[in-house]
C-alpha cells in the first residue's frame, strides 16, 4: 500500500471545523469500504460534472465501471483528474436552536486520475471484485462475464493520490442560553439497512435463499 502523509496539501485541507478532520489512508480505505455509492466529480470544457456510481476500492484505487460509451468513464480513461465523494449520514442531531442542527456523519473525499483496465482477464477480475464488494459472497455464485459483455465494459481503477477524511458524531452542541428551551433535543440514528429479499418472479423453483443473503439482512453493515 502507498503511504499516504497525513498532512493535508492545498487541495485535501479541511478549513471548516478542521478538528473533524483526517487525511490518513486508513480512515479514508475505511470510510470507502463501508460505501457503495461514490459520486464522481470532473470538469469537461470548464462545466462540472458530479456523477453517482457504484465502486469499489482495490488497493490503492477506486474501481469504477460502466458501458464503453459512457462519457464519464471515456473522459476519465484520458487521464482527467476527478474527485469522488462517498458520504455516510449516521444521525439526525436535533438541537433546542434552529442554527445549531446538524448531522452525525462520516464522509471521504479522494482524488486521482484514472487508468483504463483493458486486459479482459483483469477486468473480468475487477469485476468480480465490484460484485462481492456490492454483497460479499455473490462473486462465487454468479456467472462471470463473458467475452462480448467484457468488450462492452469500460472499467477504469482511480488511483488515489490525495485524500482527506471528516466526521461527526455525539450529541447536539447547544448554545448555554438554549438549554432551558422546552424541546427535545439528541440524536436520531440513521442506519442503511437490506430489507426483506424479493424473489426474480422468474426465479427457478425451489432455489432457496442463499447464506450470504440471509446475512446480509441482520448485519447490513
Ligand atoms: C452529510 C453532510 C452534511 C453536511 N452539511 C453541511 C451544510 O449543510 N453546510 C455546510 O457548510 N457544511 C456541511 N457539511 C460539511 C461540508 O461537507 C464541508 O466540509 C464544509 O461545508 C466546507 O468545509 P471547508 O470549507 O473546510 O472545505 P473546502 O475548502 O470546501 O474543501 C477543501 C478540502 O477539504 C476536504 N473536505 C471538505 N469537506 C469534506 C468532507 N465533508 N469530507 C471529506 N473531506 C472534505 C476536501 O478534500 C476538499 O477538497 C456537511 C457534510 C456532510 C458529510
Amino acid at each position: 500500500m502507498t503511504q499516504s502523509s497525513a498532512v493535508p496539501g492545498q487541495r485535501n485541507r479541511i478549513r471548516r471545523h478542521p478538528e473533524r478532520g483526517a487525511y490518513g489512508r486508513s480512515e479514508a480505505y475505511a470510510t470507502l469500504d463501508a460505501g457503495q455509492i461514490g459520486h464522481v466529480g470532473f470538469v469537461v470544457d470548464g462545466q462540472p460534472f458530479v456523477i453517482p456510481m457504484l465502486y469499489a476500492r482495490q488497493g490503492d484505487s477506486v474501481l469504477l465501471h460502466g458501458n464503453v460509451a459512457s462519457r464519464l468513464l471515456r473522459h476519465l480513461a484520458t487521464g482527467a483528474p476527478c474527485c469522488i465523494s462517498v458520504t455516510h449520514m449516521d444521525g439526525w442531531v436535533l438541537a433546542r436552536s434552529h442554527f445549531n442542527h446538524s448531522a452525525n456523519y462520516r464522509s471521504v473525499v479522494v482524488f486521482g486520475t484514472a487508468r483504463s483496465i483493458d486486459d479482459p482477464e483483469r477486468k473480468a477480475i475487477a469485476l468480480l471484485h465490484l460484485v462481492e464488494a456490492l454483497l460479499p459472497g455473490r462473486g462465487a455464485d454468479t456467472r462471470p462475464a463473458d467475452p462480448q459483455e467484457l468488450a462492452g465494459t469500460s472499467l477504469l481503477e482511480v488511483e488515489i493520490s490525495e485524500c482527506s477524511v471528516k466526521s461527526r458524531s455525539g450529541p447536539p452542541k447547544d448554545h448555554p442560553d438554549d438549554l432551558s428551551w422546552p424541546t427535545w433535543a439528541g440524536v436520531v440514528p440513521l442506519t442503511l439497512s437490506a430489507g426483506t429479499p424479493i424473489p426474480a418472479p422468474d426465479l427457478l423453483p425451489g432455489v432457496a435463499l442463499p447464506e450470504y443473503l440471509q446475512r446480509a439482512r441482520t448485519d447490513p453493515e
